[in-house]
């Protein structure tokens, strides 16, 4: 693209390879945007809330996902349009930063441009829509702050920290396990948070699935899971005061890498050689039994010769530990990552309580479980469950659940959930834009309607009349200054959110509004597009 002059004086653009490519310019480039983008947001609607319902994607490889959680139904999405994938950006952003509230997101962004696109219909400059947009996301922001309520955790008391986990799991399909499911994340966070310095390295825990069981046999270990078992069936089933070998090499003789042919052509050959053999076998269990461990970790496999020599020398082996479980076990237990048998020495080894090998019931699944490790604290939710696919969805779920629980650890403010916390701004909004004599009036009211595309879109999904049910909310918020009152998606009886332990936290709300209409601003921004022709 160049900048030329014409004879006047008059500046025009001369585009390289015009022919190919499609340009699209003011309000028409801004509409176009904002239809792609709302689809995006379109489709996910149908997913918020607690009766919200999951997708099927199927991957290109024909893997299949069943999901609810709003990040994994984007990234699967297959989504051209490079506006849309900015809905998918916006999605991720919540997830990382906050891990819950990727659905809310995107439902919120979306409203914001269909009220955009209304204005921009009447004749407001997009430039003015954001200015106004802004100003009622900072009050609206200002406003969660000040009616946010601070959660009283204690440590023997955690009740109000497992029910705000519980709003996280609340809208999976694991909701009818979301008590012990959210027990188990509370106690998952407070074994490996640091309280004193108000956080969390969710690294450190881990969520292992096995498949078979039922959800309910789902358990918390405070410990590091690996599905694997002791590699010689007679090995004891538990070490006590384990000091861990964690081996990256195999516990065979080594091979070249080349080609080698070797030829024997006698008896007596044949018994050297594998003397040879046995004698390096004898060497490196002498090297592992001499550095004072009771257990090998390997990350690869051995010969049948080496692993009956372990069990007569009373050292107990893991084999196929995969290399990220080997960091973990590595990292919790403080030994080192050993590469070579020449390398073993005593303080290497890796310290832990206790390693035991746990059996399901009367089938053959078994785990090994390392406890009480030494250098940091870890900590493993093992998930049980009929398939795959259950399972993969209660780990995501399950990570939304751990992300809330860390985010109160960092910041014990919580708003109330069920659309109550967008209702209480949507009408501060409404009251400043009545006040409000400039043109940004218009943007902060359809700011304000945009806020009840959440529980407008709760409602809708829970078979609740939409319009009704936000109307009367928004009367009784209004009288009673209650700003808990919130959408009943249960049918429980009462639109009290108080009640009802509907919490999500101050930071993930705060967040969502911030992107949200940080997004939209960007979107109202472009109104030029050049495109390849390929792409249309
Ligand atoms: P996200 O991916 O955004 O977390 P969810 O599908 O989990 O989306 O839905 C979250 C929304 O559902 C929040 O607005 C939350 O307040 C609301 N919600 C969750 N549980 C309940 C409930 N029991 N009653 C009413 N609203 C609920």
């Amino acid at each position: 693209m160049s900048l030329v002059f014409d004879e006047y004086g008059r500046p025009f653009i001369i585009f390289k390879d015009q022919e190919k490519q499609t340009r699209t310019k003011g309000l028409e480039a801004i509409r176009a945007n904002i239809a792609a983008a709302t689809s995006v947001s379109r489709t996910m609607r149908s997913s918020l809330g607690p009766n919200g319902m999951d997708k099927l994607l199927v991957s290109a490889d024909g893997d299949v996902t069943v999901t609810n959680d709003g990040a994994t139904i984007l990234k699967e999405m297959n989504v051209n349009n490079e506006v849309a994938k900015l809905m998918v950006d916006l999605a991720r952003s919540q997830d990382d930063e906050i891990g819950d509230g990727t659905t809310g997101v995107v439902v919120l962004a979306g409203a914001l441009l269909e009220q955009a696109q209304q204005l921009l219909d009447r004749g407001m400059h997009p430039s003015r829509i954001s200015d106004g947009f802004d100003r009622a996301c900072a009050l609206a922001v200002d406003h969660l702050e000040q009616i946010a309520h601070v959660l009283q955790r204690s440590k023997a008391d955690t009740s109000e920290l497992v029910r705000a986990a519980m709003t996280a799991l609340s809208s999976k399909v694991v909701n009818r396990h979301s008590q012990a499911l959210a027990e188990m994340c509370v106690r998952a966070v407070l074994a490996v948070a640091d309280l004193e310095r108000r956080d969390v390295n969710l690294e450190l825990i881990k969520i292992e699935g096995k498949v078979g069981g039922r959800l309910e046999d789902s358990l918390f270990v405070e410990g590091i899971v690996i599905d694997k078992d002791m590699s010689h069936p007679q090995m004891p089933k538990q070490v006590s005061g384990a000091k861990i070998c964690i081996l990256t090499a195999p516990f065979e003789p080594p091979k070249p890498k080349t080609k080698h042919r070797l030829e024997i052509s006698s008896v007596e050959q044949y018994q050297e050689l594998q003397q040879a053999e046995r004698d390096y076998f004898t060497s490196m269990v002498k090297r592992v039994k001499e550095s004072g461990a009771n257990l090998v970790i390997c990350q690869w496999g051995f010969d049948d010769e080496a692993n009956s020599l372990l069990y007569q020398h009373d050292i107990c082996a893991v084999r196929w530990v995969g290399g990220v479980e080997i960091e973990l076990i590595a990292m919790a237990t403080g030994g080192r990552i050993i590469p070579r048998f020449e390398e073993i020495t005593p303080e290497k080894l890796g310290h832990a309580d206790c390693v035991r090998e746990m059996h399901f019931g009367t089938t053959h699944d078994k785990v090994i479980v390392i406890e009480g490790c030494h250098n940091t604290r870890a900590a493993t939710i093992l998930v049980r469950g009929g398939n795959k696919m259950v399972l993969e969805e209660t780990k995501r779920s399950l990570h939304d659940a751990l992300c809330v629980v860390r985010n109160l650890i960092r910041d014990q403010r919580i708003v109330y959930g069920g659309g109550a916390s967008e209702i209480a701004c949507s009408i501060v909004i409404s009251e400043a834009a009545d006040r409000c004599l400039g043109p940004e009036q218009y943007a902060m009211r359809a700011f304000a309607e945009a806020l009840d595309a959440i529980p407008i879109a709760l409602a809708e999904n829970s078979g609740l009349s939409p319009i009704e049910t936000l109307s009367s909310i928004k009367a009784r918020q209004i009288a009673e200054q209650k700003t808990y009152l919130g959408v009943d998606c249960l049918g429980i009886g009462t639109m009290d959110m108080r009640e009802q332990n509907v919490y999500e936290t101050l930071e993930s709300k705060k967040q969502q509004l911030l992107l949200a209409t940080q997004l939209c601003k960007m979107i109202l921004k472009i109104d030029d597009m050049l495109q390849p022709n390929s792409l249309n």
